[in-house]
Parts: structure tokens; C-alpha cells; sequence
């Protein structure tokens, strides 16, 4: 495998570009930030949208939040630098980590309007389940409400902004598309966010109302409200960490006690154990998990270097969630061998080969 020659991203993530110098759009966007992108303007233009969509009315825009660091640090400053009145918003996803509950009860408490949707679990399970057997994608229905249900609040409410936290395939090395635009649209997110599962697929499953949250609301319905989905990283250098000291400072956020599986750290990513296993998917399909994943932001900010990361992602990246799977086969109401079996199917067996009951790989990171 291919890898960055500046972090440990393979050539194997989707949508990922290299350039001549072996260095991946992760990076290369990193450098970017660091020499050509002019802040200054940027947040100018965030000021001047912020100015045109405070209102009388009740609220300026929403803000999707988890409890975790990054959407509590936008939510922070949506608040209190560009005073602007946010209307925070948690999906709830299936099973919720304890830490992940406490993080968003404390983040109400250090003062913010809030409201939680929680789609119907039967529905939303259902499509996590077909994710994660179709797809190896075990959050896909949750993923897909993160969307779909914050779009529908933006009309139901009538709150055109909508502020987002960072725009992913720009800061972790996946599409260009959204380095120098702004705002995103309903086509994007699916394309993007979702990987081009629509779901109005679902429709053979379950009637149009069980979808509502499930599902973008008309083209006409946003049109009219003039939904604008952003993401805050377009306007302010992403620092995750510094993001984590204002949560903690600023939002009463709380670490779990213990490193989470497969990484080294433990503040990032604590709402829900599917995401252990979505990473672990991750992992067996595209052969780098989520130490790599954390290490590219570590190496990128200055605080690692790659030999470091190199270590780590050997050591980690292969870890698995065996502590959930009990809840897992729960939630999925599977069988052990049933969940082994999906896991055997999307195993990328170019990368790995089953030593006993394990998937081993046959690469090294280097
Ligand atoms: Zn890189």
C-alpha cells in the first residue's frame, strides 16, 4: 500500500488524491491553511452572513451538537463571539455511550437552548442494520439523520443557517469539492456525506411519514426557506485540540476515563460504541483505522511526528471492539457467526488473512 509521505494515510480511503511528492489532500489542504488560504476574509464573510441571518425572531441558526469537543466549540462561539442566538440540536444515536449523555447534559447546562430528535429506533436501527450488512457502514442510518433530521428542523423551524463542525473530506483527505465553497447542498451531502445512499430507498421498507426524519425535506421547502448548510472550519483554522480545551474549559466537557479502542486518546468521538465498530470496518475495509486517523491530525498540527505516529497506528490501528460486541448482537439481533459473517464480507482480503478467528493483515504500515 501506497501511503502519505507527511502523515499515515493509504492510498486505499476513498476519494483521496496524492500529489507528486506523495503527500495527501489532507496535507496538502494542512499546507494550504498554513500559507495560502486568507483567514482574514473568511471570517469576514462569516461575519457578514452572521449579520444577515440575526434576526428578532427566536432563533439565528443551528448548530448540530453531539456533546463532543468540536460541536460544543462551535456552539461556544456561534454563541458568544459572533452573538448570534443558536438553536443546538442532538440526534440521538443508537446505543449512546454514558460519557457521550453526560457531555450533552452538560453542555445544555453551561447555557443553550437545545432540542434532541430521536427517530424512531425501530427505523433507525433497521437502516444501521442494513448499513452494516450491506455496507460495512454500521452508523449509516444514524449518518444519515445527522443530515436529513438537521435539514428538516432548518425548515420546520425556519432557520435558514445551519453550522456544521468540519468539513471532513477537506480536513481528513477525501474530495476537494469543498475547499473554497461555502455553503453545501442537499446533492452534496448524499454524494459526500452519505456516500450516495439516498434514502429515499427506504421507501420499500417504511411509509414516507415513519421517514420524516430520515429524510431531506422538499427541494421546494428548503428553496423557500433558504436552507444554507456550512461548516465552521470553512471560516477558522480547525484545531481539534483546541477545541477540546475550550469544551472542557467553556462546556463542562468530560473525558472518558480509559483510551477508547483503537486509538491513543480519550476526547474524541464518545457518543456512541457503533462508532468503535464503524472504525473497525473502516480498518478491516481500507486497511488504516482510527489511530491513523488521529495521528494524520496530530502530525498535521505539529504535535507528532510521523515516526511517532507510525508506532502508534502499528500498535492500535488493529484493535478491535470486542468489549461491545455482547451489545452489538444485541442491538443488531444477530447471532455471533451472523456478525463474524458480515465482517468476513468486508474484509478487504487483499490486506488481510484469517489467522484462527482473527482477520490479521498481510501489510505493514510504514
Ligand atoms: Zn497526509
Amino acid at each position: 500500500m501506497k501511503y502519505c509521505t507527511s502523515c499515515l494515510m493509504p492510498e486505499t480511503r476513498p476519494r483521496i488524491t496524492f500529489d507528486e511528492q506523495g503527500v495527501c489532500s489532507a496535507c496538502t489542504w494542512a499546507q494550504e491553511k498554513r500559507e495560502s488560504i486568507d483567514w482574514n476574509e473568511r471570517w469576514a464573510l462569516l461575519e457578514s452572513l452572521c449579520d444577515a441571518q440575526r434576526s428578532s425572531r427566536g432563533f439565528d441558526c443551528i448548530v448540530p451538537v453531539s456533546g463532543g469537543k468540536d460541536s460544543s466549540y462551535v456552539a461556544y462561539m456561534m454563541k458568544h463571539r459572533m452573538r448570534m442566538h443558536p438553536l443546538c440540536v442532538t440526534i440521538r444515536p443508537g446505543l449512546a455511550l454514558p460519557i457521550g449523555e453526560k457531555n450533552v447534559l452538560n453542555f445544555i447546562e453551561s447555557g443553550y437552548d437545545h432540542i434532541e430528535i430521536t427517530p424512531d429506533p425501530r427505523v433507525t436501527r433497521t437502516i444501521n442494520k442494513i448499513g452494516f450488512v450491506e455496507a460495512g457502514r454500521p452508523l449509516l442510518g444514524w449518518m444519515t439523520a445527522v443530515q436529513t433530521a438537521i435539514f428538516r428542523v432548518s425548515v420546520q423551524f425556519k432557520i435558514p443557517l445551519i453550522m456544521f463542525g468540519e468539513e471532513g473530506e477537506t480536513e481528513y483527505g477525501g474530495t476537494k469539492k469543498l475547499r473554497h465553497q461555502h455553503y453545501y447542498d442537499a446533492e452534496d451531502s448524499v454524494q459526500i456525506y452519505l456516500s450516495g445512499h439516498d434514502p429515499q430507498k427506504y421507501r420499500s421498507l417504511f411509509s414516507e411519514k415513519e421517514l420524516y426524519w430520515l429524510t431531506y425535506p422538499s427541494a421546494e421547502d428548503m428553496r423557500d426557506v433558504g436552507v444554507s448548510a456550512a461548516h465552521w472550519s470553512y471560516f477558522e483554522n480547525w484545531d481539534p485540540y483546541e477545541h477540546y480545551l475550550v469544551a472542557k474549559d467553556k462546556c463542562g466537557l468530560q473525558e472518558h476515563s480509559e483510551r477508547s479502542s483503537g486509538t491513543y486518546n480519550n476526547f474524541a468521538q464518545t457518543d456512541t460504541s457503533l462508532y468503535n465498530l464503524h472504525v473497525y470496518l473502516m480498518y478491516l475495509k481500507f486497511g488504516f483505522g482510527r489511530c491513523t486517523q488521529d495521528v494524520g491530525i496530530d502530525i498535521r498540527r505539529g504535535a507528532m511526528s510521523r515516526k511517532q505516529g507510525l508506532a502508534l497506528v502499528r500498535k492500535l490501528d488493529r484493535e478491535d471492539p470486542e468489549i461491545y460486541i455482547p451489545q452489538y448482537l444485541d442491538y443488531f439481533g444477530m447471532k455471533r457467526d451472523e456478525f463474524d459473517a458480515v465482517l468476513d464480507r468486508h474484509v478487504n482480503k487483499a490486506l488481510f488473512r484469517k489467522v484462527g478467528a482473527r482477520w490479521e493483515p498481510t501489510f505493514e504500515p510504514r
